[in-house]
């Protein structure tokens, strides 16, 4: 028989934002997780990004149409 041993898990242990460097509370993390299109430019990447809050604002305050907010 063969015993293994346990695979380490891939526990998050803080979030650092991706624009400014600062740690983040898990609570206040905006993920993106995209996997491009095989057609794409980035054919079939997996590009994942965090933002704090602060750096979440100034992104939306670029878009043309703002955000729905329920
Ligand atoms: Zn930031």
């Amino acid at each position: 028989m063969r015993q293994y041993k346990k695979e380490e898990t891939k526990a998050v242990e803080k979030y650092i934002c991706n624009k400014c460097g600062k740690e983040i509370l898990e609570e206040d993390v905006f993920s993106v997780d995209k996997r491009w299109n095989y057609f794409s430019n980035k054919d079939n990447e997996v590009h994942h990004f965090d933002l704090c809050e602060k750096c979440y604002d100034e992104l939306i305050a670029t878009f043309q149409i703002p955000i729905e907010i329920e």
